[in-house]
């Protein structure tokens, strides 16, 4: 994501579809967002019904964590980055592009 007022948006996504946020070490490390989030093998194990990953590479010690999630969405601009190898649908793009949409596309159709 970048920054942490890039990493926002994550925060917004998940408010308007009633999710949570979770992180990767390196968004952890850049500080972005608190360790308790962590998602991964030094971090917690989370299996939702959907994980919509944000830039995120796939890392093994991430994939750790998420893997057994019931569908997965990658948004991420490297069409060849580890996690679309596991992901249900992948978005290539730039989050900064894609996540805006999302947003406003749910704020308008969610009930
Ligand atoms: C012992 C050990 C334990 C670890 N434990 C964990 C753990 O618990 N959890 C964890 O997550 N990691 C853990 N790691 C780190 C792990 O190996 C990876 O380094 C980390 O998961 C990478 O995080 P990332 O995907 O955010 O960053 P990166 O690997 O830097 O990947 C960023 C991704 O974002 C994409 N991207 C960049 N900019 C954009 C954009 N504007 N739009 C769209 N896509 C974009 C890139 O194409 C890339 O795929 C551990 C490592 C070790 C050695």
């Amino acid at each position: 994501m970048g920054s942490k007022e890039n990493f926002n948006l994550i925060h917004q996504l998940a408010e308007v579809i009633q999710g949570e946020v979770g992180a990767t070490r390196a968004a952890v490390d850049a500080g972005m967002c608190e360790h308790e989030r962590q998602i991964g093998q030094t971090g917690v194990t989370v299996r939702p019904k959907l994980y919509i990953a944000c830039g995120v590479s796939g890392a093994v010690q991430h994939r750790a964590g998420m893997q057994e999630s019931s569908k997965i969405i990658s948004i991420n601009k490297d069409p060849k980055a580890p996690i679309n190898a596991i992901a249900d649908y992948t978005i290539i793009g730039d989050v900064m592009e894609v996540l805006p949409k999302m947003i406003k596309y749910y704020k308008a159709n969610t009930k």
